[in-house]
């Protein structure tokens, strides 16, 4: 047929190469919107579930589908939604397994955006949270109402790194019936699996250390049921928030080496902890490593290693927070973490910036607290940069 095409229709049909006995290293990039059908009875079936034939890139899209595999491959789950941002992920999760009338019960620190979102889900779409010390299973039972459908946790908070008790929090819950969901951006599946704890599902922001890179957006939801996973996704396609096949490329391109960027990430972080720990400018260093450290016990148990993310309490206060801020000149003064670089942010007018001076107290953010991401640098470079700033 090929023959008798005319130019504006061969222009048009692509050739499509077939790899005769060989395949790509790389997962390719599918950029394609759509997928065509030699059989209709596939092209039906393709459309119901999360795991079916490609049909249409919202639903589904192969390099989309690699990161979600390689995801919930590593946090030892049976599905995932691969989402277009971590927040992507979270709203999919809430709203796909809510509705007006049901009460979450989450834990007190929470990353700003999510802790957002809950206060509108209450505020416009009557669904009632409650919020609890992460690791307190007494006060989840205390918490409970008839209507209570989910708990919501981090593994390790931001900025003052809480960890919670995932198995005795994801205990109360099932005993309770509830869905537990666990954000577990800042440890990573290197660090926690949450499923083996007791979650039901696990969420991340890929922006941070899955694709640890500063370069992409993301988010995947990980699902400990073929239900669960059926029910999310289905709400993620209506919403329009999965994934982009380039920025899952870039993810998957990132995951490939989150072994070996956590094992530095925490290296470099426990050595920075450690010094800061006895430097006289610092007045407190909060990271779950150290014996000081609230959770360290619950953390010891739960983790081989405590993260890249911790912050300290400068001696100065806010005065000496801000000078710390513009003296450093190696660490990027910038949001977020998970990226090879090192970056800082001083939590009081940036991050946090929204809490009123309580709540910053409740959360034990003090206006001299800094917050450091460690990248993967060399530790003496950091220190030499973090000492010349701090004296
Ligand atoms: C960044 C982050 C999110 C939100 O992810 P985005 O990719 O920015 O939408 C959610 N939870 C935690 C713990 C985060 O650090």
């Amino acid at each position: 047929m090929a023959d008798e095409l005319r130019p504006e229709t061969r222009a048009v049909h692509l050739p499509q190469p077939s790899l005769s006995g060989s395949r790509p290293i790389a997962v390719p990039i599918y950029q394609t919107s759509g997928f065509a059908f030699d059989d209709p009875a596939v092209f039906a079936e393709g459309m119901g579930r999360p795991d079916g034939p490609f049909v249409y890139g919202r639903l589904s899209n192969p390099t989309v589908r690699s990161l979600e595999e390689a995801v919930a491959g590593l946090e030892g789950g049976v599905g995932a939604v691969a989402a277009a941002s971590g927040m992507g992920a979270v709203n999919s999760v809430l709203l796909g397994l809510l509705k007006p009338g049901d009460h979450l019960i989450a834990q007190r620190a929470l990353y700003g955006g999510t802790a957002v979102m809950l206060a509108d889900l209450s505020r416009r779409f009557g669904i009632e949270v409650s919020h609890v010390p992460e690791d307190d299973p007494e006060a989840l039972r205390a918490a409970l109402r008839p209507g209570t459908r989910l708990l919501y946790l981090e593994t390790i908070a931001n900025p003052m790194t809480q960890v919670a008790d995932l198995p005795g929090m994801c205990a109360a819950a099932r005993e309770a019936g509830l869905i537990s969901v666990v954000d577990n951006t800042f440890a990573s599946p290197v660090l926690c699996r949450p499923l083996e704890h007791g979650a039901d599902i696990v969420i991340h922001s890929a922006t941070k250390y899955l694709s640890g890179h500063a370069d992409v957006l993301g988010g995947v939801a990980v699902f400990a049921s073929p239900e669960l996973h059926r029910r999310v996704w289905r709400f993620a396609v209506e919403l329009g928030a999965t994934a982009d096949p380039f920025a899952a490329w870039l993810t998957l391109r990132g995951i490939q080496t989150l072994p070996l960027r956590m094992e530095r990430h925490c290296l470099n972080t426990r050595e920075l902890a450690l010094r800061l720990d006895n430097h006289p400018a610092v007045a407190a260093v909060h990271w779950p490593g150290l014996p000081s450290h609230p959770s360290h016990a619950l953390a010891r148990r739960l983790l081989p290693d405590f993260g890249g993310v911790f912050s300290f309490d400068l001696v100065g206060g806010r005065a000496a927070g801000e000078r710390f801020m513009s003296s450093i000149r190696l660490a990027l003064l910038a949001p977020s973490l998970g990226g090879v670089e090192t970056l800082v942010l001083h939590p009081a007018t940036t991050s946090h910036r929204s809490l009123t001076p309580e709540d910053l107290a409740r959360h034990g953010i003090g206006e001299g607290t800094v917050r450091m991401a460690v990248g993967v640098e060399h530790i003496e470079d950091i220190w030499a940069d973090v000492a010349r700033a701090l004296s």
